[in-house]
Formats: structure tokens, sequence, C-alpha cells
């Protein structure tokens, strides 16, 4: 399928557009680190730029580490961004900047994708995924690079099987610099919840690249310094189940043969504590972390939302289960829902204090393009298309005000230090207990490594320890960490407690939006042209 026979040669300089400041970046965990700047390696621009024709130089910049700078725009013909709905104010400005140097401009990934209408200045817009839109754009950047004289809409109607897919380029990304590796190994998800664009997207039957697959793209991660943490960003790990279990055995392996030093986590729906023989197999591959879609513990609003799968086992029964086979949940808060009454807020904190999940993303509905949600709000004349001075774009049941102030009220209480700490001991205690015990590789002793961590530790010491305003109740967790030994506990949980108690408390002060999809940006914002 991949384009064949293009002899010239064109010189591609790739931008991923900055992140608005979100609680899901961990921007305030980065000074904690030893040189994070941003959170997870791109995987559709580091993918399209494997897939571009071997000869082709590529320049990958993300602007979360640099900007792109004048020197890269000399250099580059042709100009490739992709991006999400809060990256649009960013992608619209690189557009911008390279159009200044004459360059011609495509955009690619999952905003142009449900919203073509939001790129009218961008030379090319490639709609859906891998395929022949992408042949297309290739073959026309090969034969004449110059900006058309008109905007070109590519969509792909056939696409290119995942199994076929080249590993994402993730030579060309500074590996160190990110929190997190990613990887994806499917794409789609059987269910149909009323607010995700998933389904609608990338369809119900999950595509899925093969075992061996993901077995090259962890050895090239590792090659290129990529070894801490890797995150399988499919959009429910376990859609399709079958290939879930196909997959884990081969994970073992690799773990075994490079010394457990990587650990793994994903997204899946909260139905995995049904599966045993998943989980275990988890277990045995280090995966230490589960992004569950809990959404509200609320039964009416599960079945409202169409997310009953859900409450196939009771929700706090599913978290412990997921737990005892070592895994951390983290969780997705939806607030603003139409079930939502006087009462909700209290029921979300107490679901918090009883649920010991340490990290919640709590946000205000937000109606996506492409889902039922959006098309039922616009029947019912409930979408507001300038949401300008609001966080969210559902005219909610309950007053704006009083949702936005329960949004605040659930933010302050969950991420009180005292309350987030406790929940943390909690995972340490029992959560991380029960992960399987491996002897430490010898990859973990050598010097760079031990630096790295004595450079996280003493900025960890230093900005909470000393600096903090909430640094007894981090000392009382830091001691008994160190009493144990454990470190790894220490510094993981200790510099993502540190960005969600910063994140809150400005969440609170009214300094951050309240919902993670919202374009609206309290940073200046940038000029589309
Ligand atoms: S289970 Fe998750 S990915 Fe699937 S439709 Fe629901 S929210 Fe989307």
């Amino acid at each position: 399928m991949r384009v064949e026979g293009i002899e010239t040669v064109r010189r591609i300089l790739c931008v991923f557009p900055r992140y608005t400041s979100s609680f899901g970046t961990f921007e305030h965990a980065y000074p904690l680190t030893d040189g994070v700047h941003a959170f997870m390696p791109p995987q559709g621009l580091l993918l399209i730029a494997a897939y571009l024709p071997e000869h082709w130089p590529v320049r990958f910049v993300d602007e979360n580490i640099r900007p792109a700078t004048s020197e890269d725009f000399e250099w580059a013909e042709a100009v490739l961004v992709s991006g999400m709905h809060i990256q649009r104010q960013q992608m619209n400005d690189i557009c911008r900047r390279a159009h200044a140097f004459d360059l011609a401009v495509a955009i690619g990934g999952p905003s142009v994708s449900a919203c073509p209408d939001y790129y009218p200045s961008f030379d090319y817009l490639h709609v859906g995924e891998l395929g022949d839109a992408t042949n297309d754009l290739i073959t026309r950047l090969a034969r004449d690079p110059s900006r058309p004289e008109q905007q070109v809409v590519l969509k792909t109607a056939d696409r290119v099987a995942m199994s076929e897919f080249p590993i994402p380029a993730y030579e060309l990304a500074e590996t160190r610099k990110y929190l997190l590796g990613s990887i994806q190994y499917s794409s789609g998800c059987p269910y149909q919840c009323e607010f995700c664009d998933i389904p609608g997207l990338y369809g119900r039957n999950p595509r899925l690249k093969t075992p061996q697959q993901i077995i090259a793209e962890l050895d090239k991660l590792r090659e290129c310094g990529m070894t801490d943490t890797v995150y399988f960003v499919d959009d429910n790990f376990i859609g399709n189940r079958k290939a879930a279990l196909d997959l884990l055995p081969h994970l073992v392996e690799w773990q075994k043969r490079t010394g457990y030093i990587t650990r793994l986590a994903c997204e899946a729906t909260l139905n995995i504590a049904k599966r045993p023989e998943i989980l275990e197999l988890m277990r045995e591959a280090m995966f230490v972390t589960v992004f569950c879609g809990i959404e509200t513990p609320d039964p009416d609003a599960l079945h409202a939302m169409h997310k009953d799968h859900n409450m196939m086992v009771p929700i706090m029964e599913g978290i412990h289960t997921i737990n005892s086979y070592g895994m951390e949940v983290v969780s997705g808060i939806i607030m603003g829902l139409d079930t939502d009454k006087p009462g909700t807020a209290d029921a979300l904190i107490s679901f918090v204090d009883e649920s010991r999940i340490p990290l919640l993303t709590i946000n205000l509905l937000q109606a996506l393009p492409k889902t039922p949600l959006w098309d039922r709000l616009e029947r019912e004349g409930r979408l507001i298309h300038d949401d300008e001075g609001r966080d969210s774009n559902v005219d909610f049941l309950l007053p704006y005000e009083e949702v936005v102030s329960s949004w605040k009220r659930c933010m302050e209480a969950a991420y009180q230090p005292d309350k987030l700490f406790a929940r943390y001991q909690y995972q340490c205690d029992y959560t991380y207990a029960n992960r399987k015990r491996v002897p430490v590789a010898p990859e973990l002793k050598t010097w760079p490594n031990i630096r790295r961590a004595l450079i996280m530790l003493r900025n960890i010491f230093w900005k909470v320890g000393v600096l903090g305003d909430y640094k007894k109740i981090f000392w009382k967790f830091a001691l008994g960490r160190l009493r144990r030994g454990d470190i790894e506990g220490l510094i993981g949980s200790a510099m993502i407690a540190h960005h969600l108690i910063v994140f809150a408390r400005a969440a609170t002060s009214g300094q951050q939006s309240a919902s993670n999809y919202s374009i609206r940006l309290r940073e200046a914002s940038v000029p589309a042209e």
C-alpha cells in the first residue's frame, strides 16, 4: 500500500504543537525530574514521519520541548502538523509561521479528522487515518512542494492495515525529555459511550498490530533510551480481549529478556476486573497503572451515558480487584451530566475517599463533534457554539455557576495534600505490594541511572521538602518510604502528587480551565490567520 517509485527528495518538517496547560500533562512534575519537558512522544506524527519515503530527510520538532525555529522553516520544503482539539490554536499558529516562509502546510490527526472546518488556513487537510490520503499527499508533495492555490482536502477511504504500520520514528524524538514512552497496539472500541468520539473516528471493531510489531517497537524505544514507563495509548486495551490475551505472553517474555526495567500502563474499561486471566498476565508483564473511565459512581448516570459495562462488577470491587494485581487505577470523572443533582459533588468526594484512587482527572462534560452527545444536544438546542468565557460547550441542566463551583469543590477536596498522600500511602502499602517481585537489573545499577535518581530526589527534597508549603505531610510519607527502601514509590508518588496539588490549587482559584477539552486559553491566545 505504501507509495512506491518516488525519486524526488523533499525535506519535511514535522511539528507537534504545544499543549495548553492541562491536568493530564503533568507539567508541574517536570521541575522535579532530571530534564523532562513533555508528556509523551506523539504517536501519529512519528508514524507519518516513518511512513514518508525513506530517502526524504525528516526533522521532528515537539514544541512542548522547543519551538520550531526560523532555521527549521528555512531548511524545510513542506511542514506536517498533527494534534487534538485542545491544540487547535497552536496548530493554526504553526501554519501561520510556516506560511511566513511560503511553505506548504498539511494537517492530519484527530482534530482535523473530526472538524476539517477548524483549519481554513492549511494547504492540505488529511482527514482520517493512514491510508490512500497519505499516499496522495506524499505524491503531491513529491511532484510539487509549493503551496497549492486552494486548500486541498484528502480523505482516507482505504486505510493501511495496522499490521503494516512501520515502527514510529522514535529515533527522531528526544525520548529522555518525555515523562512517558508511548506505544499503540489497537485502535477503536466496541462500546458507544455517549460522550466519546473514539467509535465514530476509529470504529467499533478494534484494528490491531501484531505482537511481533509491538515487541519490535519496545526494542526500538529501548534503543532510543526510553526505558522507564511505556503507556499503551490504545483507546481500550481490552477492546478485543482475545487480542490482549495474544499479546500479553509476548510482553511477559520481553520483560524477562530485558530485565524488567520498564513499567507498562494502559487504558481499559473497568470490566477488565472480570478477567483474572488478563489481570494475571498484566501483573507478570509489569503493568503498573490502568486508566479507567469510571466517569461517575452514579449507576443512573452510567446507564444514561450508555456506559453500563462499568457496572458489570460493583465499581469499588472492580477497583480493589485491579489493585490486587499490583495495578494502580487512574480514573476519569465527568461533572455536568444531565443526571447530576445538588448532592453529586458530595457523592464524588466520598467516592474519592473510599476508592483510594490518588489520581482522578475530574472534568466538566464537553460535547465533542462526531459523538451521540453532540447530536442529542444539538437536537435539544443545548450546544453552545460560542463558548467564549465558559469552560464547556454544554448548556447544563443545573445552573452553570453551580456546576463549576461543584467542580472546584471536588478538586479542592480531592487534592488536599493530607488526603492525597493518604491515598498514595494506601497504594504503596496495598497495591504496589502486590506487584511482581523482580531482582534489580544490572542496567538499573549503572552510574547514569543512579545519578538520575539522585537528581530527582534532590529536586523533590529541595522543592517540596524544604520550599513546599505541605512539607510536614510530605516528610511523613517520604520517611516511611525511605525506611522501607522504596525509592521508586517515593519518587513516583511525590512527583505526581506535586503536580496534582499545584494544579488543583490553580483550578480552584480560577486559573485553570474546568475542562481538559476546552479550547478556552488562559494564556495569551495565538492568532489564526
Ligand atoms: S469505553 Fe472508553 S473508548 Fe470505548 S466508547 Fe466508552 S469512553 Fe470511548
